[in-house]
């Protein structure tokens, strides 16, 4: 599938600070803009429906999933999360690159529909360090905790088939790093063929 924009993938355990990064990168970049998933997860705190995520019952989720309205799903950590057509398109028709905050499952299911994808992993700088961050955000219980630590070992070994990974330990440096990577995607030829085509059909470049 063809799309204009350039979509970046976010992966990482539970904890790294993918949310953390994206949500600063976000703040820095105004052509950037993310999906917002649906999950069967109840809402967190602080979280509202549409903002973080689109909550909804698990039955919905499965009638969605029977209509074909996501491009991608997946069972996390016990509760299903997926991209809608819609959360995607709607950015995309916008004229903004796209940021998807997905686990591996979905993140290798995106790379299959769209190639140009660029996927990118979020590591913790250390088990004891994901643990602390987790327990200092102070948003899931402790059996919640225990069951992402041991999700967590699955899902680093899935790092090798993402494109770019950042070590999350500092976090400004960890940004710095993220705003690279999309830097550098938007000046590869093929996303500046694809972005800026009057410029290069003005110049009689294929
Ligand atoms: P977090 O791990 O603290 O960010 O907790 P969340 O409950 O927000 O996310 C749980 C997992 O579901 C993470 O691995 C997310 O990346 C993943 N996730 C969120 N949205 C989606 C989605 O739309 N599709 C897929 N495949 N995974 C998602
Ligand atoms: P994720 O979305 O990957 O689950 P979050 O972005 O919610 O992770 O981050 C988990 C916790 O760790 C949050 O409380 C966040 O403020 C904190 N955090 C994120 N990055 C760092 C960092 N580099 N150093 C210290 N704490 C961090
Ligand atoms: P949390 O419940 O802590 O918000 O997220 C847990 C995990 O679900 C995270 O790894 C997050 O990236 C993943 N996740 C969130 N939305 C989606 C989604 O739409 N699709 C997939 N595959 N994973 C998601």
């Amino acid at each position: 599938m063809e799309y204009p924009g350039n979509l970046f993938v976010v992966a990482a355990p539970s904890g790294a600070g993918k949310s953390s990064l994206v949500k600063a990168l976000l703040e820095l970049d105004s052509h950037l803009a993310v999906s917002i998933s649906h999950t069967t997860r109840a809402p967190r705190g602080q979280e509202q429906n549409g903002r973080e995520y689109w909550f909804v019952s698990e039955a919905e989720f499965r009638q969605m999933v029977d209509r074909g309205e996501f491009f991608e799903w997946a069972e996390v950590h016990g509760n299903l999360y997926g991209t809608s057509r819609a959360a995607i398109e709607a950015r995309i028709a916008a004229g903004d690159d796209v940021v998807l905050e997905i686990d591996w499952q979905g993140a290798l299911q995106i790379k299959q529909l769209f190639p140009h994808a660029v996927l990118i992993f979020i590591l913790p700088p250390s088990w004891d360090e994901l643990l602390q961050r987790l327990k200092r955000r102070g948003e899931d219980g402790e059996d919640v905790i225990d069951r992402r630590m041991a999700n967590a070992r699955v899902e680093v070994a899935q790092a090798r088939h993402f494109d770019f990974v950042i070590i999350n330990a500092l976090f400004e440096t960890a940004l710095f790093d993220l705003k690279a990577i999309v830097h550098a995607q938007r000046l590869k030829y093929a996303a500046q063929r694809r972005t800026k085509k009057a410029v290069f059909e003005a110049l009689g470049i294929e």
